[in-house]
């Protein structure tokens, strides 16, 4: 018997929990993509936020379903307006990268109040994107916990 209170034995547990284990696959757009084509994106990949990538594939920016929405009830031309003229941009983006821990990520998620944050890694050109981290992956994360298998 290890003499430790449940709380601990929680810590401990969720100390383990890291974004490798749980990341799920990004899913990019070009700066010059349309919103229309953002929005088309949005549906057949079925995620809530997409990332926007630069020319040399290292991330500009962040599109969430309100983003797309918001430009969709303006009187704009979806099919030319571009993607980086409506995208939350760089260096104003919220990233991890896959050695940070699961439950700093949610505290970032609560604290900035967004959903989703990508996994990134540094790089001379910038942040390539390797992974995404959503709500729905710390939910996961949460319920792995009650596995027997750790
Ligand atoms: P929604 O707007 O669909 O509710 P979010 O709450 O995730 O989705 O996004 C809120 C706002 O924050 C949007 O304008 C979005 O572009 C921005 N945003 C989303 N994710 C990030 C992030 N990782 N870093 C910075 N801003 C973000």
């Amino acid at each position: 018997y290890t003499g430790k209170s449940g709380t601990q034995l929680l810590t401990e547990n969720l100390m383990k929990l890291y974004v490798r284990d749980f990341q799920a696959v990004p899913v990019v757009v070009k700066e010059q993509s349309t919103v229309y084509e953002a929005i088309v994106t949005m549906f057949l990949e079925d995620v809530g936020t997409l990332f926007v990538v630069d020319d040399s594939v290292c991330l500009s920016g962040v599109l969430s379903r309100k983003d797309l929405l918001r430009a969709s009830i303006g009187q704009q031309d979806l099919n030319t307006l571009p993607v980086n003229v409506i995208m939350t941009r760089m260096p104003n983006i919220a990233v991890c990268e896959k050695d940070d821990l699961l439950i700093d990520v949610a505290k970032n998620l609560l604290e900035r109040q967004i959903d989703c944050v990508p996994v990134i890694k540094k790089t001379a050109k910038g942040f390539e994107v390797t992974g995404r981290v959503t709500k729905t992956t710390i939910s996961r994360a949460f319920v792995s916990l009650t596995d027997d298998d750790h």
